[in-house]
């Protein structure tokens, strides 16, 4: 193994790039992080370029050919893993402060994104020591083996809303599969990534196993996907590019993962506890300021309570804390970017002129320090169509929509008439009807008196526009490996096909599954 090229040191990244083995700077187009509380510039820095690209590549492929990781046996790669978990354990505070500079998510919510982070690293480590080869059932005289190989190297492209939780969720599992790992983040948060490149790096892994390449898509992102090395896309971002990559990858006959967007259905029954229910309506919309994949953005409540809900829960919006990101009790920070704001209020403007009415939020927060950041007030529309555009497309964004529904059968039309598929939320006490609405929901996840909860051991994914494949789980680093099937044959003697003239005819006949009998 080698000795860590870069130091665990303090203050933000200082923007080299960890290329092939050796930080750098990059030779691509310069990248500038900003952060959103102020518009203060935090660093700016040259991505990768399609050059930069091509030695990471080619870099991670010789890599993981070297006896030092292709030979390591299970449990000694699972010491990196928890290795690299024990560097991002001792340094949470310093990750939640550079994705807080880098995002303006709240230092509370990145502290439990880099905590899980580690504790994705600690879970593969752990599927290491029991992700079985199998011996497969004996249809003959041999011995018939299924065992999983690493693929080659890995493109993990990651969106910027919840960085260093969603890059461990793809670079733990590949790692811990053999493979070599390309991190490519979005360009509006690409600093954490940076300092995950130096944790992984401390941990010692061989040198250009992982590379860090921050970048834009057009650039840095087509470099990756094309590279004729890169054996598998691990996606994670919106359903417009993931469609790209996807054509991309079908091209090239390589595998991909794609954790895409989402409009999640919410849906609150007459009988649900509802102060329970407002709780969580409010954190499953809100919090993260709504730039949540899983975001439960479209509100369905019962008819008979519709109003006097949505009337509670508006209520309760007009109280929640938005502010500096680094004080402790501020609920909202302000979003990642000032251009996404505008995005976001277009929405709202589109949502208004369709019919909507504003019953909380709908504009900027004013005054110090709310004038200088790209704040923006959680807004909730009602009033709208469920097939406008507000209730149909990703806003990503603090604002969320309230349908009414008359029953299960005309609530299961109205949360199934979406292009996504990614999650839903169910508020009711009756567990029956739970069961019932869950299966008909077409969600990759549903969240039953709960929402936007996680766990590393449950699979997570989308259907429709919301993406394929599943991530997490112990099958998770399945999909980093291919299968590969050995025969060990078991009988000394020469094929008798070989030797046809070597009988008289009379000879004993082989039963099925022989060398010459049907083998299928
Ligand atoms: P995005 O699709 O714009 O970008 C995602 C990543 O892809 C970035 O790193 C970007 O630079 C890269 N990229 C863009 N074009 C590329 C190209 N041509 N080739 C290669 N890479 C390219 O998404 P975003 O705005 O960063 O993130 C928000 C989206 O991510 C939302 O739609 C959200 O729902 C989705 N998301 C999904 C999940 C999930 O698990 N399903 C989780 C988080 C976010």
């Amino acid at each position: 193994m080698t000795t860590p090229t870069a130091t665990l040191d303090a203050g933000l990244p200082d923007g080299r790039l960890l290329i092939a083995g050796d930080w750098r700077s990059g030779t691509g187009a310069e990248l500038e992080s900003i952060n959103p509380f102020d518009g203060s510039l935090n660093r700016t820095f040259a991505g990768a370029s399609p050059d930069d690209v091509d030695e990471a590549v080619t870099r991670g492929r010789e890599a993981m050919d070297e006896p030092a990781w292709r030979d390591l046996l299970p449990h000694e790669r699972a010491r990196y893993l928890h290795r690299v978990a024990d560097h991002i354990e001792d340094r949470v505070d310093r990750i939640a402060a550079i994705q807080t500079a880098d995002t303006g998510k709240t230092l509370t919510e990145t502290a439990a994104l880099a905590r899980s982070a580690a504790g994705t690293f600690r879970y593969f480590a752990a599927v290491l020591e029991v992700a079985e080869d199998t011996l497969t059932p004996r249809r003959g005289d041999f011995l018939t083996m299924s065992v999983h190989e690493p693929l080659g190297v890995i493109a993990a492209i990651t969106p910027w809303n919840s960085p260093i939780a969603s890059d461990a969720q793809k670079v733990a599992p590949a790692l811990a599969a053999g493979n070599a790992v390309v991190l490519k983040p979005a360009s509006w948060a690409p600093l954490v990534a940076l300092e995950l490149a130096a944790i992984v790096d401390a941990a010692g892994l061989p040198a250009g196993l992982f590379s860090v390449l921050p970048g834009s898509g057009r650039e840095t992102g087509e470099a990756i996907i094309e590279h004729p090395l890169v054996r598998r896309i691990s996606f994670t971002g919106g359903t417009t590019t993931g469609r790209h990559i996807a054509d991309v990858a079908a091209r090239r006959l390589i595998p991909t993962s794609l954790e895409l967007g989402g409009k999640s259905p919410t849906v609150v029954f007459a009988d649900a506890d509802v102060d329970q229910a407002i709780a969580g309506v409010l954190f499953g919309i809100f919090s993260s300021q709504g730039q949540s994949c899983i975001a439960g953005s479209r509100l369905f409540v019962e008819t008979s309570m519709h109003d006097e809900f949505v009337e509670r829960l508006a209520a309760a919006t007009d109280d929640l804390v938005l502010g500096d990101p680094t004080v402790p009790g501020v609920q909202l920070g302000p979003l990642v970017h000032f251009d996404h704001r505008l995005d976001v209020e277009r929405y709202i403007a589109a949502g208004v002129d369709e019919g909507g009415r504003v019953v909380s939020g709908g504009a900027r927060p004013t005054g110090p320090p709310f004038d200088a950041g790209a704040f923006l007030s959680p807004t909730i529309l009602t009033g709208v169509d469920n097939a406008s555009a507000v209730c149909q497309e990703e806003i990503f964004g603090p604002v969320l929509v309230t349908l009414p529904f008359d029953d299960e059968d005309d609530l299961v039309a109205q949360a199934n008439d979406s292009v996504y598929g990614l999650a839903a939320g169910i508020w009711t006490a009756d567990y029956r009807r739970a069961w019932r609405v869950a299966r008909r929901i077409d969600a990759g996840t549903v969240w039953i008196n709960t929402y936007k909860q996680f766990s590393i051991s449950t699979p997570f994914g989308g259907t429709k526009d919301s993406g394929w494949g599943r991530e997490k789980g112990v099958a998770g680093i399945r999909q980093y490996q291919h299968q590969k099937s050995l025969y060990w044959g078991m009988d000394p003697s020469p094929h008798a096909w070989a030797a046809p003239h070597r009988g008289d005819g009379d000879g004993p006949s082989r039963p099925e599954g022989t060398r010459e009998g049907r083998t299928s």
